[in-house]
């Protein structure tokens, strides 16, 4: 089952804010990567004697969508020479991952099942006639070496079998053979089933780290039913739904992620959660979205793509963190045991590779494809799912969305019909006083039937109200619409350039520090907030230049630091009282807040 099918770059190109992020991701570490990291530059999957497992795939997961929707030769050229090497060296029996034969039984499958869903990407980008045979090849073999048992799932692949779920539909739309659905059982029987690991979630710190309270894994794995679960005949229950609540209630943070530094790490707002978590949490909810339809996950989808993402990458999007919190007040090393719990002391820097680099080649997915994800659909329908600026051109229409969403909530749709079709327009849980082509209306979704030939605008608009959301610890933060705001503390950048293991951090690519410089130990004195418009520049997520803030009347308190820390805050404030007059102050969404405040309390009049 799938409620609505995905387009591709083919039929959608962004537009607007969401182009000039792309723009800015190309012109970043994503963009230049093959030409700046050795882990892809001289990767074994390309001949070289570097990392010959994931980062490569994961990189074009990213790069080739990025390359295509903005249809740049260069970027394109480049990406075809990675795939056309890595075509070029798939074995006689199918087997495509750069491992001799003795290896495949200790290799981690997880590189088999992520590089198939790499070639769809590549497929459904460039149409490249090489790729359904390669990928049934690649399959067939995976089959043969899981059911003879030279291979079988464990670690990585274990807990990530259902990645497979995407390269297996796309075999399987094209050649509906029986062995792949075996594939699909075997795969599920020997991987992780996590509705068995609940109780890791509710409570993470009684137990080891382990696969199993893995933030990325854990991410993932929320969309394992929606990708398998018609393979498997089985009926959609929604196990995502109890998954996530339970994750969230017991580990969430105001940006609809939970925190993983790396391993689940509760509700604390000074724990923070990985990079590589976010953009995977992001595909997993769009997925979800297109499997069940339910409008939950496109705001699910919504709140972590306009924030938590945008949050953890620098404005130019060179550098990033592996690790995000959300309230914090700076960005450094830490020189003896971390805060994170399982994490290195450089996990919170922006820079080419904290910790570890596999959010450094695994961010890229995250725009690209949320790009892709604005419309989908499905037998005679479309459906506006991301109301974000982008173009659609495919058999049934061409539609241009205008819009400065999430910072305005006005949107313009220019439709031509090029058959009869029904397009659908999600509108938020949070809009109100919908209007539509200036007339009220209350409804979840506008729908319009289009006849072949119609051209219509059409010009929708609605109101958003700031608002107090409670968060754990007797704190709030403050949420409008899809963005989330912070109390944003100002810092001076300290950039650092070495040599570490080879791989030389030179700016662009080098790492920072962020140290604070101004307060940050405030509480709302006021529930109240007005949204003050502001020129959109062609950073989006503009560190220095919001395009939306709100007023907000705050107070001094003493907050104090964590216990032995200097540079993390205490979880809780140590006095809610007042210690100074009524101020106002700006918060920024916190996108664009690298230091913030996110989580504070509601100060007594
Ligand atoms: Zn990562």
């Amino acid at each position: 089952m799938r409620t609505w099918n995905f387009y591709t770059s083919r039929q959608i190109k962004p537009q607007g804010w969401l182009r000039d992020q792309l723009i800015l991701q190309a012109k970043g570490l994503c963009g230049n990567l093959d030409k700046v990291w050795p882990d892809v530059r001289d990767s074994a999957w390309v001949g070289g004697d570097r990392e010959g497992w994931e980062r490569v795939p994961y990189w074009l997961d990213g790069f080739i969508p990025l390359a295509y929707l903005l249809e740049d030769e260069d970027m394109i050229a480049r990406a075809k020479r990675y795939v056309d090497k890595i075509l070029e060296n798939q074995q006689e029996d199918g087997w495509i991952c750069p491992c001799d034969e003795e290896s495949r039984p200790t290799y981690d499958t997880w590189a088999v099942q992520l590089i198939a869903k790499v070639l769809t990407v590549w497929y459904e980008c460039s149409g490249d006639e090489r790729v359904p045979d390669a990928l049934y090849r690649v399959l067939k073999n995976y089959y043969k070496l899981l059911s003879d048992g030279t291979v079988s799932l464990f670690t990585w692949g274990k807990s990530r079998w259902y990645e497979t779920c995407v390269a297996i539909r796309f075999v399987y739309e094209r050649n509906p053979e029986e062995w792949l659905l075996d594939l699909v059982r075997i795969l599920r029987e020997q991987g992780t089933d996590f509705d068995q690991y609940l109780h890791i979630f509710k409570t993470p710190y009684e137990y080891t780290p382990t696969q199993e309270s893995h933030v990325v894994n854990i991410a993932m794995q929320l969309k394992s039913e929606a990708v398998s679960h018609d393979f498997l005949q089985e009926d959609y229950r929604d196990v995502a739904e109890n998954r996530y609540r339970i994750l969230m209630e017991n580990n969430g943070m105001p940006v609809g992620t939970f925190t993983g530094d790396e391993h689940l790490a509760g509700l604390s707002p000074v724990q923070g959660t990985e990079l590589c978590g976010v953009v995977e949490l992001m595909y997993s909810f769009e997925h979800l979205y297109a499997c069940t339809g339910d409008p939950k996950w496109a705001e699910r989808l919504e709140l972590v793509a306009f924030n938590a993402l945008p949050a953890t990458i620098s404005d130019d999007m060179w550098t990033h963190q592996y690790d995000q919190q959300s309230n914090q007040i700076c960005c450094s090393e830490f020189r003896a045991n971390p805060i994170w719990r399982t994490n290195r002391r450089d996990s919170g820097m922006f820079g080419l590779e904290p910790n570890y680099g596999c959010c450094t080649a695994d961010h890229g997915q995250g725009w690209p494809k949320l790009a892709i994800s604005a419309f989908m659909h499905r037998d005679g329908e479309i459906i506006n799912a991301l109301p974000i600026p982008s173009t659609l051109d495919c058999d049934k229409a061409k539609i241009n969305l205008s819009t400065e969403y999430p910072f305005r909530s006005i949107f313009t749709y220019e439709i031509e019909a090029k058959q009869d079709f029904t397009l659908r327009i999600r509108i938020p849980s949070f809009a109100k006083d919908l209007k539509v082509n200036g007339a009220n209306k209350r409804t979840k979704e506008i729908v319009l039937k289009l006849k072949a030939g119609d051209k219509k605008s059409i010009f929708v608009e609605y109101s958003i109200q700031p608002r107090l959301e409670s968060r754990p610890h007797n704190l709030k933060t403050v949420r409008y619409g899809s963005l989330v705001f912070a109390l944003p503390i100002a810092y001076d950048a300290v950039k650092k350039e070495y040599v570490s293991n080879g791989v030389e951090r030179k700016y662009p690519y080098c790492d920072y520090e962020y140290r604070p410089t101004s307060d940050w130990n405030y509480g709302y004195a006021a529930n109240t907030f007005t949204a003050e418009e502001r020129e959109r520049t062609e950073i989006p997520f503009s560190s220095q230049n919001p395009p939306l803030v709100l007023k907000a009347k705050v107070k001094k308190i003493d907050w104090g630091h964590h216990p032995h820390y200097t540079s993390v805050c205490a979880v809780t404030p140590n006095s809610r009282k007042a210690l100074s007059a009524e101020e106002t102050v700006e918060l920024y969404p916190y996108g664009c807040a690298k230091l913030r405040m996110t989580e504070l309390p509601l100060l007594k009049k």
